[in-house]
């Protein structure tokens, strides 16, 4: 693994140009493997990392066996120029030995072995083991709080809440998403062990008893995540998942080969044309008995396209009207996951409650969840234990992290036109409060997802860690043909 210990650095590290990195999930590792990759110079990368497991990330993290990728082996290879390294690397593994190769490249492998891959290649490609590699790697287990532009030279200083600064000529913001938001009156309930207000904590190894009621905020891939961890433990008792939609992710299934539903001939098309193209696509799919979602993983490769020339108010009516039913059909869940959850509904096990979330308060035999249903009616039910899955804030104006709070105060970066994440170039560069790019700032990931909206996924993310790296070391990033096949539309 890297080094943690800064004194190991042997190389004189102020004469050598440093890439601070702030975030090491998926996006922040593969960003420091690629500069490793392609170092022709001697360099310095620092990984400022807190939260959650270095390499894992949030994703990547769970311990739970039967938490799956939601995407298909073929697909999750970290590296754009290599789209079978996934693959190859899971042959290294004994599970798989008796599948075949179709199969293996078809299968939903299991998150924390995928945590095991960015393991394996943080360890590979930034650990100590080459002397030739160019590039020396640490991590730093702290939260970064702070960014200073440096006096006088290019770069920042990148301040720890230990209080440490590192000092680097270019930084990569890599944070992920956001925390999730605070629902109205959970902030009491924060000592309340009926309220776990991180899904991503150890709930599960505290069970109530079976006639005790668990209640879910949220009916997304997290809710899931739970919903399937109960039945993996054989937990039986009632479950209720509370949504404002009430819309639980489709499933995945195999694509068919099926022409654009809007053509790509480089024309600017308005909201309100897409969606009559789209409409009329999944019509006639429906009408050869195929899956219409058919429509909306044909769009992948260009979605963020279709996103950039919207207008803001073409954006803004995108999310008011159809981004629920987007989200369903784009991030859908592989086969036995879903086969779960529709055992749970068909059980009786798990009811899906459609209705607005008002506020939580503790009560006497339970956490009370006040609601507002789709009639418009108040009603209020109870939970022996509520887990909150509504999913990470979306909001950055007013994000609690201090780094983005300091950063906007700076005015070195300010949040984007959506104010879902931070403003950057098409090259992933920063701009600062007045639009000037940034000569240092880069970021990557989903926090580029009110630019991007497509910016939460490996298939994206790689190409955005691939990219940075190769403009931090002036390097021309080399054009990966895009394989559009059956086998991107899934
Ligand atoms: C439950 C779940 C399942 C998913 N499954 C898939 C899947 O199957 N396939 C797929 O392609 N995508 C999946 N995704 C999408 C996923 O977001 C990306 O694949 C990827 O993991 C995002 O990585 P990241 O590094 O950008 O963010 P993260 O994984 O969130 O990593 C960011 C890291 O930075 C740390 N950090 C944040 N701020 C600071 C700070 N100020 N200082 C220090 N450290 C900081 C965080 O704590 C974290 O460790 C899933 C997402 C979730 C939440």
């Amino acid at each position: 693994m890297p080094s943690t210990d800064t004194t190991s650095i042997e190389m004189d590290s102020t004469a050598i140009p440093t890439t601070a990195i702030i975030g090491g999930g998926f996006s922040g590792t593969l960003a420091a493997v690629n500069l490793v990759r392609f170092a022709k110079k001697s360099q310095r990368v620092v990984i400022v990392n807190s939260g959650r497991p270095f390499g894992r990330g949030t994703a990547y993290g769970t311990t739970r066996n039967e938490h799956l990728l939601n995407v298909a082996a073929r697909n999750m290879s970290a590296f754009p120029d290599h789209p079978s390294h996934f693959f190859e690397w899971l042959r290294s593994r004994c599970e798989y030995d008796a599948m075949d190769d179709t199969t293996l490249r078809e299968t939903f492998i299991p998150r924390r072995i995928y945590g095991d891959y960015i393991r394996s290649l943080a360890a590979h490609y930034l650990g100590d083991a080459d002397p030739r590699s160019k590039v020396r790697c640490e991590v730093i287990e702290d939260c970064a709080t702070d960014i200073k532009p440096r006096q006088g030279e290019k770069g920042g200083v990148v301040i720890l809440e230990n209080g440490d600064p590192i000092e680097a000529e270019s930084i990569i913001l890599a944070t992920g998403n956001q925390p999730p938001a605070g629902l109205p009156g959970a902030n009491k309930l924060a000592n309340d062990r009926r309220y776990c207000g991180n899904p991503w904590m150890n709930w599960h190894e505290n069970l109530p008893s079976e006639d005790q009621h668990i209640v879910i905020l949220g009916t997304g891939l997290t809710a899931v995540d739970v919903i399937v961890t109960l039945r993996h433990k054989g937990w039986c008792g009632k479950v209720t998942a509370i949504s404002r939609n009430g819309m639980l992710p489709q499933r995945h299934f195999r694509g068919i080969e099926w022409p654009h539903a809007v053509p790509d001939d480089g024309q600017t098309r308005s909201l309100k044309e897409l969606v009559r193209l789209i409409r009329q696509d999944c019509e006639r799919l429906r009408g050869v008995s195929q899956n219409p979602a058919i429509s909306v993983d044909k769009l992948r490769s260009r979605t963020q396209q279709l996103w950039k020339a919207f207008t803001h108010e073409e954006r803004q009516q995108f999310l008011r009207k159809y981004a629920a039913d987007w989200n369903v059909i784009r991030h859908r869940i592989a086969g036995p996951i879903h086969d779960a959850v529709t055992d749970a509904l068909d059980c009786g096990q798990l009811t899906i409650r459609p209705a607005t979330i008002e506020s939580l308060a503790s009560g006497e035999n339970g956490i009370e969840i006040h609601l507002v249903g789709r009639d418009g009616e108040k009603k209020m039910i109870e939970g022996d234990v509520v887990i909150n899955c509504t999913g990470p804030k979306s909001r950055f104006s007013d994000s609690s992290l201090s780094l983005y709070r300091n950063l906007f105060d700076r005015g070195l970066a300010k949040p984007d036109s959506m104010d879902m994440g931070i403003a950057v170039t098409d090259d992933f560069e920063v701009l600062d409060r007045s639009d000037h790019v940034s000569s240092f700032l880069h970021a990557i990931g989903p926090i580029l997802k009110g630019t991007l909206w497509e910016s939460v996924a490996v298939p994206e993310l790689r190409q955005q860690a691939y990219h940075v790296a190769k403009s931090i070391l002036n390097q021309e990033p080399a054009k990966i043909a895009k394989k559009d096949t059956i086998e991107y539309s899934i």
